[in-house]
């Protein structure tokens, strides 16, 4: 099942029409993109039950043509988590050590954008990461990696778009703030519910930036996986409905690069995960100048 945010209501949608979830059950699910998605599973059951009226003027095909209706499939999550240096390539191409445990740090919520938004530029150092990203339909703590799979919604494709001047500026860096300028979370096109995907370990990444190919990776090279995560995250935090999870890049960002290449106004990013769809977002200027 695929569920999205069509102008801001959650919707299912299929190749031959979308289904408002509230308007055809009756109020029996809630319009709330972000409210949906703890009832994933019985939003599914109810579907295959009372095979619900789609609406055919707009389907898969139209949606994956212009997707400029699409907000984020989720737009107001308590908690984002994000995860750094998740793949040993990526590793590797910042010289930095792999990690022991899990590198965690946030996207604060008001950064997240749908899957066409533009991008403004705060600085000329910023750069892209394409990731896997979980979201989370019953929460918990303490959650067993081998039940950690009950607890996911599903999957979308995110860009973790980072300020890479402010990020590496502190002693030592941090990076939320520097990966929470507007916009730099978006995510989508829908949220893809694990059943629809033949392996959900083993999904293709791949960032395109102005027609060049500048990222594919495998997350089956994840360092810690999505069950790890989840474990890993729920022994310190309650994770709640509809919280997301930016699961690491693969190698291929812009300031690991000699020299180094970053988004420039008027660049367009491709962010695309098999069988979970693509982000297409265009770089524009903040019009205000460079950040401080
Ligand atoms: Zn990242």
């Amino acid at each position: 099942m695929k569920i999205a945010n069509l102008d801001g209501r959650a919707v299912v949608i299929t190749p031959d029409g979308v289904i408002d979830v509230a308007a055809a059950s009756g109020g029996r699910f809630p319009a709330s993109p972000d409210a949906c998605v703890a009832h994933v599973a019985q939003i599914r059951d109810w579907l295959a039950t009372d095979q619900p009226a789609k609406d055919p003027t707009v389907t898969l095909a139209t949606l994956e043509a212009d997707a400029a209706r699409l907000g984020p499939p989720v737009t107001a999550p308590s908690q984002i988590f994000a995860i750094g240096l998740n793949y040993r390539d990526h590793s590797t191409e910042t010289g930095l050590a792999l990690p022991d445990e899990p590198l965690v740090f946030t996207k604060f919520p008001s950064s997240l954008a749908g899957p066409t938004a533009d991008i403004p530029l705060p600085t000329p150092t910023c750069d892209w990461e394409v990731e896997l990203v979980v979201v989370i339909a019953e929460g918990g703590r303490d959650i067993p990696a081998d039940k950690a799979l009950d607890h996911v919604a599903g999957f979308c494709v995110g860009q973790d778009i980072s300020e890479r001047t402010g990020q590496m500026a502190g002693r030592p860096p941090q990076f939320s703030l520097a990966k929470s300028h507007p916009a730099f979370a978006p995510i989508g096109p829908w949220i893809t519910t694990p059943d629809e995907l033949d392996d959900p370990a083993d999904l293709t990444l791949t960032c395109t930036l102005d027609g060049d190919i500048v990222q594919q990776g495998r997350t089956r090279d994840l360092i810690f996986d999505v069950p790890t995560l989840i474990s890993h995250l729920s022994r310190v935090c309650e994770l709640r409905p509809a919280d997301l999870i930016f699961t690491g890049t693969p190698s291929g960002v812009g300031y690991a690069r000699t020299p180094a290449r970053y988004l420039t106004p008027g660049s367009t990013l491709r962010s695309a995960i098999t069988g979970l769809g693509e982000l297409r977002n265009r770089c524009t200027s903040t019009g205000r100048g460079s950040a401080p």
